[in-house]
């Protein structure tokens, strides 16, 4: 609906993107009897999933957790065909679901929100969007031109935490004349590796997921690594139908029990309360193998100090070392495969056949970094050393610019035209991961300062919706016009994020948790590990009226 020259369409809530925080954020709205509009930069639903369309790309949460619960229906007559759900799959169930509640409706695709301003004189939200620009680096300006606007009363942004994409500053990379893309934008008609010399750029989950299916078909892989990783087989395999009716049988079950763990998943994994460093190396190595038979996150859950203490941390790492070396036949590209930091501290990958990938005759390995890639050139790319590699298409397997990123990129402006970017210039301060001071009705679903990344996203995502759901419900029953973080609540709660992390190892590595991989990004620890307490933080903060939220009446 075009509003240029006519008062702009008001609509209650105005959401941003519409994977699965938006569409259920969509659905609760209307539960509400609110009107909505949603705003999604991609031509479907799905998000994250919609965009990384990679070779490989499956989710590392199991099929049967990785799902919406608020509909116990929706929740008995989804099957999920694999353990671990592919792609593909998971963005059909993204549309089912956008099909079963007819939420296609109220979703705006190919349009980007450009800009977001609190109006103080109205008290509303102006929201500006444009035909959404598709480019690999996600970032790019859109075109002035063409731009909406609508206002809204409150602005709730479900961006995703991984959808800024990162391609690195690298020079020349205009000029090469092959194909380009990066995993978290790969191209829907998809890319023919058959036959073609393919450089890969990042070794994080997606680069480690995608090596190995590039490598089958590919005449030759060159796998740029400057970083080794740590990683863990998923053991993926179809999901047997016998195990999936048990799971639903009681489902309602499982949910609880998961909210009940830090990440929010695996409770159906036995998770040791016990320490490493109580038992002797070889107990711990017969513990270890058994769980890197089963696969999965289980591997962590070994012993309760993996994560927490570098001694501890070392055995499990020394394991996972020793598997590297006995996987990989050439003991010098074992040797660069090896990761130097703690386990777990970037978050762990689950693979399939990823170090074994090295054995093919196809694949090289480089280590860039020492060396790193000075130019991309017209015929592939060029290291400081000299040394050049001839390719037709180079993945950018980068990651991305997570948590902020994809709220930064708008222009999103609170009270008096403060922009976002300089309230957070020192890093992102929310209350809760939900509310930023000076920036009145606006919800940030599994924003910076909630367990988000850490813990299985949709349950973040439910959580984040259903409080906020109350939020509104709690407003309009007591005449509050207006919601808004205090400075006072969200510096403590800041503190208490960097405290709590403090506890854990996450801090020693340069990850994407801190920012580390954006060049001049703050580095501050952005998600909160730990599911259950913050949930119960939020209750309690619900319960007592909205507790470090100046609440304002009509
Ligand atoms: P990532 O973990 O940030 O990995 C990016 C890789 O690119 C790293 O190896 C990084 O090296 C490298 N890199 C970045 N900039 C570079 C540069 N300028 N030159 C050379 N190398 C560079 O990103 P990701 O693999 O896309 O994964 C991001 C997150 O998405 C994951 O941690 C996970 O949470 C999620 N994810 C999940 C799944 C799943 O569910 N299975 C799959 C994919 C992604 P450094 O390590 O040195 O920075």
């Amino acid at each position: 609906m075009s509003t240029n020259d006519q008062s702009p369409v008001h609509y209650d809530a105005v959401v941003i993107g519409a994977g699965f925080a938006g569409m259920y954020m969509l659905y609760k709205l209307r539960q509400l009897g609110l009107t909505a509009r949603v705003y999604e930069r991609g031509d479907d639903v799905g998000g994250t999933w919609y965009w990384n369309r990679y070779p490989g790309a499956r989710c590392d949460v199991e099929s049967l957790e990785y799902c919406y619960s608020f509909d116990p229906e929706l929740e008995q007559e989804w099957e999920w065909t694999e353990r671990y759900p592919g792609q593909p799959e998971i963005l059909r169930y993204a549309q089912h679901v956008a099909e079963r509640y007819d939420l296609y409706r109220d979703i705006q695709f190919n349009t980007m929100v450009t800009k977001a301003a609190f109006d103080d004189d109205t008290g509303q939200w102006q929201v500006s969007s444009a035909p959404a620009v598709n480019h690999i680096d996600h970032n790019h300006a859109p075109n002035d031109d063409d731009t909406d606007h609508v206002t809204a009363q409150y602005l709730i942004t479900a961006v995703g935490c991984l959808s800024s994409s990162n391609v690195p500053d690298i020079a020349g990379v205009d000029t090469f004349q092959g194909e380009v893309c990066h995993t978290g934008r790969y191209p829907k008609e998809g890319i023919d590796f058959a036959g073609k010399r393919v450089g890969i750029i990042g070794t994080g989950s997606s680069g480690i997921q995608a090596i190995p299916v590039i490598a089958e078909t590919a005449d030759h892989l060159t796998v740029f690594q400057r970083t080794p990783q740590y990683a863990i087989p998923a053991r993926n395999h179809p999901l047997d139908p016998a195990e999936q009716a048990e799971v639903k049988a009681d489902y309602h079950r499982l949910r609880e029990q998961n909210k009940t763990q830090q990440g929010a998943l695996g409770a159906r994994f036995d998770w040791n309360e016990g320490s490493v460093l109580d038992v002797e190396v070889e107990e711990a190595f017969k513990e270890f193998e058994a769980r890197w038979e089963i696969g999965g996150f289980a591997f962590l859950g070994a012993y309760s100090d993996i994560a927490r203490t570098p001694e501890a941390n070392h055995v499990a790492a020394d394991f996972v070392k020793q598997k590297i070396r006995e996987t990989v036949q050439d003991p010098e590209v074992a040797d660069r495969l090896i990761p130097t930091t703690y386990i777990g501290c970037k978050r762990l990958v689950l693979d399939t056949d990823y170090f074994k990938t090295f054995n093919r005759d196809n694949v090289t390995l480089v280590d860039i970094s020492e060396n790193v890639i000075d130019e991309i050139t017209p015929d592939g790319v060029r290291l400081t050393d000299g040394t050049r590699y001839d390719l037709d298409v180079i993945v950018f397997a980068t990651g991305y610019d997570a948590m902020t990123g994809s709220l930064l990129r708008i222009n999103i402006q609170g009270r008096g035209g403060l922009p976002l970017a300089e309230q957070w210039y020192a890093g992102p301060r929310t209350y809760l991961g939900l509310g930023v001071p000076d920036f009145p009705n606006m919800f940030t679903i599994t924003g910076p300062g909630s367990p988000s990344v850490l813990a299985n996203m949709i349950v973040c995502i439910e959580q984040h919706v259903d409080w906020i759901g109350d939020c509104i419900d709690y407003m309009r029953a007591n005449g509050h016009r207006h919601i808004e973080a205090t400075e006072e609540a969200t510096e403590a709660w800041v503190d208490h994020v960097n405290l709590v992390a403090s506890y854990t190892l996450y801090p020693t590595c340069n990850s994407w948790y801190l920012g580390a991989n954006i060049p001049g990004k703050t580095r501050v620890f952005m998600p909160l590990p730990g599911f259950p307490d913050y949930a119960e933080k939020c209750e309690q903060v619900a319960a007592a009226g909205y507790e470090g939220f100046a609440l304002i009446p009509s």
